[in-house]
């Protein structure tokens, strides 16, 4: 394993007069989710120059709004999406691998209140443990209806025949997407959050690089590229728009976006380490009920979604049914009341057709796709597949003759900042969340003012800090929302802490406004369901 350089220190205004400063780079990106991420660390560790522009934070968008699962898709199986499967399998390993402080193994337990379910779906578990092969983390077991109830003791008991019991993987999506940008920085990419881009450059008809913006001060930069990848998720069609304005052809929409929601509530919902899924509920989809930070995430839906907010809001059905479902399962079933934290993300399916039907339907695969001027666009997939993404999205500019051959890539085996020698990823972060996540960086955090005042549980003032020197934290959301999770643990508490938190980044970001009131409005929406 090759050791992780050394994190850097940030600051805003070297960045800016860094990207100012740009003669023409290999490849610039736009967008800093996990597959944009993925992209600029595949290629800095391949040589190339590299200019990253997120629009807002990094993981602003979808990658902080996962169901948090390193995962080969139990679902995926029943769909007979084999390759998908084995694929994110493959790819759950060489995550737990790399990034051992922020992901880590997870048993689930599927219970079974009819004789023929624990059969079925444990044949079905069995084949996953086959196609995870050496990279199982692992083996399915049939379990009683006693070991069920000491496995998840929150499960309903009233006819509870058994279950069963398969392994998949947990992480933290916004702190390793933090990760990814500060690994790819550490190897010469250059990354800007809060710089969106606004236009496309060509010349003779073929993309030539990009114009943004800094979104605090309004000034405009322009980046000259051999190759552009598009990686803005679900809004990856607003910049294929532009290029296709700009070259005189209509686009047509490749993405179909579809909402998936989730709700938090108290650990003594659904107590212990086992995660629930249940995997076929009254309308057919999948539920999951799994302990994250001190927390249990319920969720999700899947609701085409055509207005692209970027703080997208539930629908009152989602959230009847995920209330209602949970309680069909849980011991105590948790009422509207009891949610800490509502958040929704949009999923970039991509269409097959243009054909608007269930998104259910839709594929869960990546897509890349070049532009006859030569924009890269790739789209859709999963978390947990991210680097494979980046390896074919490189790989497909090679083909395309927008980068000369490549070396072959090196982030199989490349830990990730914060990941220690030789660590396991054996550490709980069903506890709350704390200095763990920080893995080799702890003495860091520690060593910076603040280290013993404890603003709640597991964020102290140093980690607000620390966020601001070197995680490129710039509001009162990147720390509470994405360097912190408590935005999503729970919202009140997270608008009780904002103040203090603004303070401290006001001192650290030499009087920069991070944005207190904006922020309190949105803590308000991550506490308010529909009715
Ligand atoms: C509800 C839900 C649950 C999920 N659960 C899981 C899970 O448990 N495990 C798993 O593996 N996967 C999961 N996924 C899938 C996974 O989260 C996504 O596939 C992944 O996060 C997509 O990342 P992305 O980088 O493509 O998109 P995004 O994370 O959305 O990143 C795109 C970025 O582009 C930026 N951007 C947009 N326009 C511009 C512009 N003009 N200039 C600059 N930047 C711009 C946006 O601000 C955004 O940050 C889930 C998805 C959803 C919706």
């Amino acid at each position: 394993m090759t050791t992780p350089s050394s994190p850097q220190a940030p600051d805003r205004a070297g960045l800016l007069s860094a990207l100012a400063e740009l003669g023409q780079v290999d490849l610039a990106i736009i967008g800093g989710g996990a597959t944009g991420l993925g992209v600029a660390l595949d290629a800095a560790l391949r040589g190339l120059s590299v200019v990253l522009l997120e629009s807002c934070d990094f993981a602003k968008g979808t990658s902080s709004r996962a169901t948090k699962l390193v995962h080969g898709g139990v679902r995926y199986l029943a769909q007979g999406n084999i390759s998908l499967v084995r694929e994110a399998l493959h790819e759950r390993s060489t995550l737990l691998h790399n990034a051992p402080h922020l992901a880590r193994p997870l048993p689930f337990v599927m219970p079974s209140y009819k004789c023929w379910e624990a059969p079925f779906y444990g044949v079905g578990l069995k084949v996953y443990d086959a196609l995870a092969g050496s990279a199982g983390l692992g083996a399915t077991e049939f379990l009683n209806a006693a070991r069920t109830r000491a496995c998840i003791p929150g499960v309903r008991e009233q006819n509870l025949k058994g279950g069963v019991k398969y392994w998949d993987g947990q992480f933290d999506d916004a702190r390793l997407a933090l990760a990814l940008a500060r690994t790819a920085a550490a190897q010469g990419a250059l990354l800007v959050n809060y710089c969106p881009v606004k236009g496309l450059l060509h010349e003779n008809g073929k993309v030539a690089g990009l114009q943004c913006e800094d979104a605090e001060t309004g000034q405009a930069y322009e980046v000259k590229a051999r190759c552009v990848v598009n990686a803005t998720g679900v809004w990856v069609d607003e910049i294929r728009a532009k290029d296709g304005e700009a070259t005189g052809r209509a686009t047509t929409a490749m993405v179909a976006p579809s909402q998936g929601v989730h709700l938090v509530v108290d650990s003594e919902f659904f107590p212990g380490d086992h995660a629930l899924l249940v995997p076929k509920t009254e309308d057919g989809r999948v539920l999951f009920a799994v302990p994250w930070l001190g927390k249990v995430i319920l969720g999700t839906t899947d609701t085409p979604r055509h207005d692209l907010s970027r703080e997208p809001t539930p629908f009152a059905d989602e959230v009847k049914f995920i209330l209602g479902e949970a309680g069909k399962y849980l011991r105590r079933a948790p009422a509207r009341d009891d949610v800490r934290s509502v958040w929704v993300g949009l999923r970039p399916l991509v269409r097959p057709t243009g054909d608007e039907g269930m998104t259910k339907k839709l594929s869960r695969e990546h897509t890349v796709l070049v532009s006859p001027s030569g924009l890269v666009t790739v789209t859709g997939g999963k978390w947990t597949t991210y680097r494979a993404m980046a390896e074919d999205v490189l790989e497909r500019c090679v083909q395309d003759g927008l980068l000369a051959p490549l070396p072959r890539s090196r982030t199989a085996d490349f830990p990730l900042v914060g990941a220690q020698q030789g660590a396991t990823s054996r550490v709980s972060i069903s506890a709350a969340p704390g200095l763990n996540a920080y893995g080799s960086e702890a003495a860091m955090v520690q060593a910076l003012p603040g280290a013993d005042i404890d603003l709640a549980p597991g964020l102290t003032e140093a980690m607000v800090r620390f966020g601001a020197r070197y995680e490129y934290a710039r509001n009162v959301e990147d720390i509470l929302a994405r360097r912190s999770r408590i935005l999503f643990l729970d919202a009140r508490l997270a608008a009780a802490l904002a103040p203090r938190c603004a303070e401290i980044l006001r001192e650290e970001l030499g009087g920069h406004e991070p944005e207190l009131e904006r922020f309190q409005a949105l803590a308000e929406q991550y506490q308010h369901l529909p009715a």
